[in-house]
């Protein structure tokens, strides 16, 4: 016998649980969210159904691997897999299980596995323990080498007993968060480090979406050094649904921070600046912080004396989403969500040319004001926002 039907994609969602009477408007934008992904890999229908959403390409041939891939770095989406729709009657069903069970025996090796059925078509004639059983034992009969381990079986195949069956094994864990666009827009400062494309990720993971914001000094930081930043930028925004990035001539500032002001101080001031010019960027575009990849006490510039001098050079909140975290930490995640083999790419960023070989650990704000009067603030800041460069990363 032929079995009709075809492969779809489950998704699972958890947090949008919690979310009450706006629960619907957080599906809905889940829903835009993945078409967005989606786009151009062929036609799919998408549908919600109990807390789950289906998608349903029209063609046999739709690349299912693809889709997975890119609907499991959809904030908000806790987990995916790739499913078989069939027809519900048992023989269908035992077909399709005995199918499935011999391909994942002959790729992975497995040989131990038990059968879990949820039954929410009632009219069903079998409970969902007989199922089990039943489908169970003929597994068995039809597959040699196979085992049951209701403990700890290398494989459950899970069978969904609804208007259609749903049968599948693999689950394929999603990203989780809330989807991009449903928490406002914040403002990255992305250096081409490894932390705050990290930070920028933890912050849309919660539904905000990003901008990034890059301060290069041409040409004591090369053109491989802003690529690095761009492809920084093309990582996050397959996350952030795009990104826009404001690439920011920093040279004139460091110049004149270097001429005039203290070297111990070099830093701090420079860091202030960045969040000024940031600052500036985000409130033009309706964006509601900054966002940095700073942990207390990893460097001079981030001991909470630094912090409470750069942060008074603004008024937006500064988000650190790794603040408390230790850089293996920072490292583990930028593996994880693969921003770690660009970042470590030995290009020189603008904070590591001008340095001072004693950067200030304590500094005082009263005296950082001081010393950075000497400067013509606004207009530096405004002549680099003149020159900035913006770019749409799609
Ligand atoms: P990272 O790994 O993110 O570069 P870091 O530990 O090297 O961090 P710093 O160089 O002190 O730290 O920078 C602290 C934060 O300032 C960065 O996480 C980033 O948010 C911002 N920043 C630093 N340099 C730049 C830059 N060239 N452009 C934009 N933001 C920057
Ligand atoms: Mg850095």
């Amino acid at each position: 016998m032929v079995i009709t039907m075809k492969t779809i994609i489950l998704v699972r969602y958890e947090e949008i649980f919690l979310k009450g009477l706006n629960k619907p408007a957080f599906e809905a934008k889940l829903i835009k969210n993945m078409k967005h992904v989606l786009n151009g890999l062929g036609l799919v229908s998408i549908t919600k159904s109990q807390s789950r959403i289906y998608v349903e390409p029209e063609d046999e041939d739709y690349p299912v691997d693809e889709a997975i891939r890119r609907l499991t770095k959809v904030f908000g989406i806790a987990s995916v897999s790739p499913v078989h729709k069939i027809e519900t009657n048992f023989e269908t069903i035992s077909e399709k299980a005995v199918e499935m069970t011999k391909g994942i025996m002959s790729r992975s090796g497995y040989r131990t596995f038990k059968v879990e059925t949820k039954r929410a078509n009632k009219k069903f004639p079998l409970n969902s323990m007989e199922v089990s059983r039943e489908l169970g034992a003929v597994l068995l009969r039809n597959i040699p080498r196979l085992k049951v381990d209701v403990n700890e079986p290398d494989f459950i195949v899970h069978v969904e007993i609804r208007d259609y069956t749903y049968i599948y094994s693999e689950i394929v864990p999603g990203v989780k968060g809330l989807p991009v666009c449903s928490n406002g827009k914040a403002t990255l400062l992305l250096s081409g480090g490894i932390d705050s494309p990290v930070a920028g990720w933890m912050v849309a993971k919660r539904g905000v979406k990003i901008e990034g914001v890059h301060f290069y000094s041409y040409p004591y930081t090369s053109e491989k050094a802003k690529e690095k930043v761009i492809r920084l930028g093309k990582i996050l925004a397959e996350y952030n649904l795009g990104m826009k990035l404001y690439i920011v001539p920093f040279t004139e500032i460091q110049m004149a921070i270097n001429q005039k002001c203290p070297e111990e101080y070099l830093t701090i001031i420079m860091r202030r600046f960045m969040m000024k010019i940031a600052e500036r960027i985000a409130e033009k575009n309706g964006s509601l912080g900054l966002v940095t990849g700073e942990a207390i006490g990893q460097v001079a510039s981030q001991t909470l004396e630094s912090l409470l001098v750069t942060d008074s050079a603004v008024t937006l909140p500064v988000y650190r989403p790794c603040i408390g975290m230790d850089k293996s930490e920072v490292v583990d995640i930028s593996k994880r969500i693969g921003t770690y083999e660009t970042s470590i790419l030995p290009y020189e960023d603008c904070c590591t040319v001008f340095v001072a070989k004693h950067p200030v650990t304590k500094p005082k704000l009263q005296k950082t004001i001081e010393y950075e009067s000497v400067l013509n603030i606004e207009e530096l800041v405004q002549k680099a926002i003149d020159g900035t460069e913006v770019m749409e990363i799609e």
